[in-house]
């Protein structure tokens, strides 16, 4: 069987919904992910090995706070991001986890939360790749109720000592900055953003093993015991659970355009397939009507997907997005290329469960995309809460 290579998926001229800019970022990105991520990512996967020698070309294609104004972000436009986080899962749900930890997670809650003096320390090198961030919000203890984090923070003189556990944390032993969410004891236990330098005395990161999921990319549990931070280092915006809620949404954001990328891999792949592969008759099974009644399932998923997600960018870009519309993003596209992953495999029979090919590492990644970010259960509460106008967590 020879290599099968991407060839895009557009069944309803979407790209005529894009500007030549957006257009441009897309072709872009995704010419890089064919030329640099495709040829080693299967090698990544089998070893659980982060690419980090993509840190620096990633950068400088802007990657990182692309929609971020200033300190040398692109300025992208939602839709330009989003689209860069499209290919980036294309590619591997591991390295867009990366993109999306950096800029929405830590780069995002520094830009609106941060002091001046906090944003020239950390912004500009960010961009650049130079320093790695993580994102500590989820607790052994809590993952879909952060509300009931451990972690504390105490005022003490002019510096805060933190004490606490943070689990499931991507890019934790390979970040320079952790953005840890604590409740702050003399606050009456108010949630608060802190940048911890992860080489202060107290802090530890291990990583966690034996993951069948995101094997490109690294996932730590953080010990913070005693931790020493100057009162400078408190995110002085941060206030309140809203704080690291809307930075999720802006990582959620990104995630629904990367289920449309995973799901156009597995699709474009099991397209492309059907019609080599013989089977009864010397006809190719993309013939038999079985078949084809799972590409249909696909295109047409993938279609409303690409819809769904450009609206919700678009409203972003005016302003105008609700975290209810974000919620339908993300959990729609991720169950959808769920699905298609796992139809796409039963297309690519024995062939499908191999790393010759791209689409069991997706189906495996986007289990851990489901979950995290918000579980697609938390997100039909959110939707769910927002047409009723009644909580049911
Ligand atoms: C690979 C990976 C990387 C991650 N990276 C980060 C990171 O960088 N930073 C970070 O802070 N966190 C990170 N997470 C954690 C992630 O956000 C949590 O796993 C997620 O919030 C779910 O929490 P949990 O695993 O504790 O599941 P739980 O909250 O225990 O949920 C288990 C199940 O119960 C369901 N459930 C829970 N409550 C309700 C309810 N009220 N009603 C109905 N169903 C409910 C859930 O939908 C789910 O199906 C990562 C996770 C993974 C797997």
């Amino acid at each position: 069987m020879p290599a099968i290579k991407f060839r895009g998926v557009d069944f309803i001229q979407f790209d005529s919904l894009l500007s030549d800019e957006e257009r441009m970022v897309r072709d872009t990105s995704r010419q890089f992910i064919e030329d640099n991520l495709v040829p080693i990512i299967e090698e990544c996967n089998r070893a659980g090995r982060f690419p980090k020698e993509l840190v620096k070309p990633m950068a400088d294609l802007g990657f990182f706070g692309a929609s971020l104004k200033g300190y040398g972000c692109a300025g992208m436009s939602n839709v330009e991001y989003g689209l860069v986080m499209q290919e980036l899962e294309r590619g591997d749900s591991g390295v867009r986890s990366f993109v999306s930890v950096q800029s929405a997670l830590v780069m995002y809650p520094i830009y609106t939360f941060g002091s001046e003096e906090q944003k020239q320390q950390w912004l500009p090198a960010m961009q650049k790749g130079e320093k790695l961030g993580c994102f500590g919000l989820t607790e052994p203890g809590f993952g879909s109720n952060p509300g009931g984090m451990l972690t504390r923070a105490r005022k003490v003189g002019n510096e805060y000592v933190l004490n606490g556990e943070k689990m499931w944390i991507t890019s934790g032993t390979i970040a320079d900055i952790a953005v840890v969410w604590a409740k702050v004891e003399n606050e009456d236990d108010r949630v608060r953003g802190f940048l911890v330098e992860t080489d202060r005395p107290g802090f530890r990161a291990d990583d966690v093993h034996g993951k069948w999921s995101l094997r490109a990319s690294v996932t730590s549990g953080l010990s913070l015991q005693d931790v020493h931070v100057p009162e400078k280092n408190l995110l002085p915006g941060s206030g309140g659970l809203k704080s690291p809620l809307m930075c999720l949404n802006q990582a959620r954001y990104g995630i629904a355009w990367g289920g449309v990328g995973a799901a156009m891999s597995c699709y474009d792949c099991a397209l492309q397939y059907s019609l080599l592969r013989k089977q009864f008759r010397d006809q190719p099974i993309a013939s038999h009507q079985l078949v084809q009644e799972k590409l249909a399932w696909m295109i047409s998923e993938i279609t409303k997907g690409q819809l769904l997600v450009l609206q919700v960018g678009r409203l972003k870009d005016a302003d105008k997005v609700e975290h209810q519309h974000i919620s339908m993003a993300k959990k729609n596209n991720v169950w959808m290329a769920l699905e298609c992953a796992r139809l796409a495999r039963d297309i690519l029979g024995a062939n499908g469960i191999a790393d010759d090919y791209p689409i069991m590492r997706h189906m495996m990644n986007l289990e851990s995309v489901k979950t995290y970010e918000g579980t697609h259960d938390i997100h039909t509460l959110i939707i769910g809460s927002s047409v009723t106008g009644i909580d049911a967590f």
